[in-house]
């Protein structure tokens, strides 16, 4: 049995780092997987355990990392499911790697609640089980129904980082709409509109003046500047202009410091019904392969101007996004 672990384990090994996707199922995966080698090598068969805050820790590379993060937040972070999903992915690619030992790798989990002093402890082991597996799936469709729903979750706009000059209307990533700041945030965007419509006036009345001698190097420049018109306009405020009726927008870039991949913006009322406008992420874990899911633009595909889209197959494993339930349906293609 020992032999046959390590060997699978080692099989298991070669396939996570052939394997061309990324994300912390795998990652998760390849640390358990390299600390049951080590162990089985240097002759201990007992199991390797991993707590999900080893898990973190390791994956982050530090134990920092694992020490901040919310023990609620911990918990949706990883668990049996998503491993064992990424596992049956891999034993189920087309080149069949487990087919010819005889067994395959499978997560195991103990019976606990979890909680304070009960923490849910995974380790590798493997089987002999997995051709009644894949026959399974085809009897029961109902395995699969754990992909039709996924569930979002909101990031706190305290850790989105916005540009330094938003910054200051944002505090924390939020502003009241009604508030002096927001006022002068709506004045500063509509009045740069409004200077740069009067901009273009004075610049089509040069180029009216020039006349005769309108050269190419005049032309450069208006198509310059038609083309900065249309960026600003398409990017930056029709999604502004559309933010109180879709009430959730991709944050557009001018907003967004450097290091700041990838944020929304949502309209929202608070208790005493003011209007609060804030920056956050939408994020979930694709129940397919475990990659994230961020909000992208639902065209040309769906119809809906946002949906979830998953990071490793984004035309493929799309969901719909409701920010009231905070949960979203598959869509497929
Ligand atoms: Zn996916």
């Amino acid at each position: 049995m020992t032999d046959n672990k390590l060997q699978v384990l080692k099989k298991l090994q070669n396939e996570l780092s052939d394997f061309l996707q990324t994300g912390k199922a795998y990652e998760c995966l390849k640390v358990m997987c390299a600390d049951s080698i080590d162990a089985l090598q240097n002759g201990h068969d007992e199991k390797v355990t991993f707590t999900r805050w080893k898990l973190k820790a390791r994956y982050e590379g530090s134990t920092q990392a694992a020490d901040e993060i919310d023990p609620k937040e911990l918990q949706k972070w990883i668990d049996d499911k998503k491993l064992n999903i990424v596992l049956t992915n891999i034993i189920q690619a087309e080149h069949q790697p487990f087919q010819e030992l005889g067994y395959f790798p499978v997560v195991k989990t103990n019976e606990t609640k979890g909680g304070k002093g009960n923490e849910k402890l995974y380790w590798l082991d493997i089987e002999k089980k997995r051709f009644e597996i894949v026959d399974q799936q085809a009897d029961a469709p109902d395995e699969f129904s754990h992909i039709e729903f996924v569930e979002y979750h909101r990031s706190e706009p305290s850790a989105i980082k916005i540009s330094w000059f938003y910054r200051f209307f944002f505090k924390n990533g939020e502003m009241k709409n009604r508030s002096l700041r927001g006022l002068f945030l709506i004045s500063v965007i509509f009045s740069s509109v409004i200077f740069w419509l009067l901009y273009l006036i004075v610049v089509a009345l040069v180029l009216v003046r020039e006349g005769q001698s309108f050269t190419s190097f005049n032309l450069l420049i208006l198509f310059g500047v038609v083309f900065f018109t249309w960026l600003l306009w398409k990017y930056e405020f029709i999604p502004i202009w559309n933010l109180p009726e879709h009430r959730v927008i991709k944050a557009p870039m001018i907003f967004l410091s450097l290091n700041e991949l990838d944020a929304e913006i949502e309209m929202y009322r608070d208790k005493e019904r003011n209007q609060i406008t804030r920056f956050t992420r939408f994020t979930a874990t694709c129940p397919i392969c475990t990659a994230d899911i961020v909000l992208r633009d639902g065209k040309p595909d769906q119809n809906a101007p946002l949906v979830g889209r998953c990071a490793e197959s984004p035309f493929a494993h799309v969901y719909s996004f409701d920010r009231v339930t905070m949960k979203g349906k598959y869509l497929g293609v």
